[in-house]
């Protein structure tokens, strides 16, 4: 049976984690990559890196980091047989929710638009140049390769989810040596008070934790005194004190604890020890930004709200709304 060498794929991160004084993390990576693929590895997982070593060996490759799509090109085109592998390689890793990606012309047409997010964070930034990130629950790493373009020294994104590994994978076997990985762990898994980052990314996850609060002191831990922390995460209309929890699904999603109004996602970062926390950004999520397409044939957020009235959920609520909070570690 097939299985995923981790030792290599992750090694060159391991000895930079060691070398930069984090070998209680390294240790603990080894430990916890060594469950995930060797003791109890994914039913998937040897479909997923079939699809990956599927995908055609190309030479003098470049890729743009700074376009909507992450784009991979070459000079030399490809014949026919190497699109028809690539294509065949890519569908295999379906489904593709984050994204959009250009692999050499084959388009991936993701479930997000996850560049108009990008947009909407990117301007409110410190200079990433140089910068050490955090990217938590990356997804397929899509905002971890802008990152990347905007100048980041270091870039480490973390998610559980082993799908967005391979897709990130597939982005990454084409670049050889970059200063990205994907670790396929979560938040809770990260040894505390690394701080080891500049900046954190959290987009898309707070919601889903049963304990928000621990969440945003897990985050502060991650970064270095003056640190940015970058949070994005569904929020309500309502006063300070105000948060909604749904009774079970939310827009069909489960697992969703805390949708907080602005002013009370201030106050729980005020509480938990950062400073200057504002609003950046707060925008209605829409049906044009998450929709199934061709490479993620699901449902999606059409199906998610209310026929007669898409201003809610399925369920009754208010329909998705998310807020970008900066704010600092003291
Ligand atoms: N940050 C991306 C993806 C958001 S989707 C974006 O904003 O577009 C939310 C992601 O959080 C999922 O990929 C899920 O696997 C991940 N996630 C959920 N719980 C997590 C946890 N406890 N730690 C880290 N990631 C988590």
């Amino acid at each position: 049976m097939a299985t995923f060498d981790w030792q290599t794929h992750f090694g060159p991160l391991l000895t930079e984690l060691a070398q930069d004084g984090h070998d209680r993390w390294a240790d603990r990576l080894r430990s916890q990559l060594t469950q995930r693929f060797d003791d109890n590895p994914h039913g998937d997982l040897e479909r997923w890196l079939g699809a990956l070593n599927g995908l055609p060996t190309l030479s003098n490759v470049d890729a743009s980091l700074t376009d909507s799509a992450i784009t991979l090109r070459t000079d030399d085109p490809l014949s026919e047989a190497q699109n028809q592998q690539l294509e065949s390689a890519l569908r295999g890793l379906m489904p593709w929710r984050k994204g959009p990606f250009d692999f050499f012309g084959t388009y991936i047409d993701t479930e997000w638009r996850s560049d108009w997010k990008w947009d909407r964070v990117q301007p409110y930034l410190s200079d990433l140049k140089g910068r050490r990130i955090l990217d938590v629950g990356c997804g397929s790493g899509y905002h971890c390769w802008r990152m990347l373009g905007e100048g980041a020294r270091r870039v480490i994104g973390i998610d559980p989810g082993l799908l967005f590994m391979f897709q990130f994978l597939s982005v990454k076997r084409y670049l050889g040596e970059v200063p990205v990985d994907l670790l396929p762990v979560r938040m809770e898994d990260l040894p505390e008070n690394l701080g080891a980052f500049d900046t954190t990314f959290s987009m898309g996850v707070l919601y889903h934790r049963r304990s928000p609060l621990d969440h945003l002191l897990e985050l502060k831990g991650t970064l270095r005194r003056g640190g940015e922390l970058v949070l994005e995460t569904l929020v309500v209309e309502g006063p300070e004190g105000h948060s909604l929890m749904p009774e079970d699904r939310y827009g069909q999603m489960r697992n969703v604890w805390f949708l907080p109004s602005c002013d009370t996602l201030l106050r729980w970062l005020d509480r938990t020890g950062y400073r200057n926390a504002r609003v950046v950004d707060v925008t209605d999520t829409t049906t044009d930004e998450q929709r199934s397409t061709d490479w993620m044939r699901f449902n999606s957020l059409r199906d998610f709200l209310d026929p007669n009235d898409p201003s809610k959920t399925i369920e009754g609520y208010p329909g998705p709304r998310r807020a970008t909070i900066i704010a600092e570690k003291p």
